[in-house]
């Protein structure tokens, strides 16, 4: 039974994941190449490594929360692989590219390790709340051990398939949002122009066919549905520049297998054209693009 966590990338969503684990009885060795990371780990109850090397060292499974492939390929190759005890559970939390994903899932199994790509659905507040929705890539005896740490930190564990699925599920799904998000947007100014009351189409859309996540639970309108970033000028909730990567990663997956998504492609090419709008808007929440409409 894993007790020692190693954990490296302590950023916006790693710190509190870390931190739940610490609640659950997990004792964690933290690493971030930033001082301020590391500061809130130890406040949060992690034990601080010198290095990431330390850390993989010394623990009996590594999780990984960085920000793109060539962070999570870089630390493998260089750190977490030639240093693991044998019989070390790998687990990588970042959405990356399906392709690293299965190249490094490749490699840990070469070595003899268990390894699973388990990324994210849910941002910051679900990461500090341990209800993160986590999809899963890897062998079914990887996944049993991964799903004892996995369930510290969230709410649904999902068995994805093999090494990769689960960085496949994640960019399907969020293609899925960043289109559905902006179709939300252009029915809901459609329907102002046409002179609606933005609650009163609320009300029955959420109820009738065009019924989206986006709009009964995350609606980009102020003042209508559940509270959302949309209440509160945008700040907070899952920023468009990450909404950006996620699409670009989608983008790449579906050119490498040679699959049509012309919806997926048009909300890429979107949100790519908010962000290069204004430097801010890529800070803002995925929701914002309503501004351009
Ligand atoms: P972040 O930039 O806040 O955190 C990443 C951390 O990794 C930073 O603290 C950085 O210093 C650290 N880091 C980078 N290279 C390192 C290295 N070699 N060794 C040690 N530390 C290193 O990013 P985030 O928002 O926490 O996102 C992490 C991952 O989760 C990304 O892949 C992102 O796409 C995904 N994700 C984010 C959200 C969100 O809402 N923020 C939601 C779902 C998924």
């Amino acid at each position: 039974m894993t007790k020692k966590i190693a954990f490296i990338g302590l950023g916006n969503m790693g710190s509190g994941m870390a931190k739940n684990l610490v609640k659950n009885g997990f004792s964690v060795l933290a690493f971030d190449l930033s001082s301020d990371a590391m500061a809130m780990a130890k406040e949060n109850g992690c034990e601080l490594a010198e290095s990431a090397k330390q850390a993989v060292e010394r623990c009996d499974a590594v999780v990984t929360m960085l920000p793109a492939g060539k962070h999570v390929k870089g630390i493998y190759e260089e750190t977490v692989l030639p240093n693991a005890k044998s019989g070390t559970l790998l687990l990588d939390c970042s959405t990356i590219d399906v392709a690293t994903a299965k190249e490094v899932g490749g490699m840990a199994k070469a070595q003899g390790l268990l390894m699973v790509d388990a990324p994210v659905s849910g941002g910051t507040k679900a990461a500090g709340d341990g209800t993160l929705t986590f999809m899963v890539g890897g062998e079914n005896t990887a996944f049993e051990q991964a799903e004892k740490v996995l369930s510290a930190m969230g709410k649904k564990i999902i068995h994805a398939g093999e090494c990769g699925a689960g960085q496949s599920a994640k960019i399907c799904n969020n293609m899925l949002l960043g289109a559905s998000m902006i179709a939300t947007c252009e029915a809901f100014q459609l329907a102002e122009k046409l002179d609606l009351d933005p609650q009163v189409f609320f009300d029955i859309a959420s109820n009738a066919s065009g019924q989206t996540w986006s709009m009964t639970s995350y609606c980009p309108v102020k003042g209508v549905g559940p509270a959302s970033p949309a209440d509160n000028d945008f700040a907070g909730g899952f920023a468009a520049a990450l909404m950006v990567k996620d699409l670009t990663l989608a983008m790449q997956g579906a050119e490498s297998v040679g699959a049509k998504v012309p919806m997926g492609e048009r909300a890429a090419e979107l949100y790519r054209a908010y962000c290069e709008q204004a430097q801010e808007n890529g800070g803002l929440d995925f929701s914002s693009i309503i501004k351009t409409l």
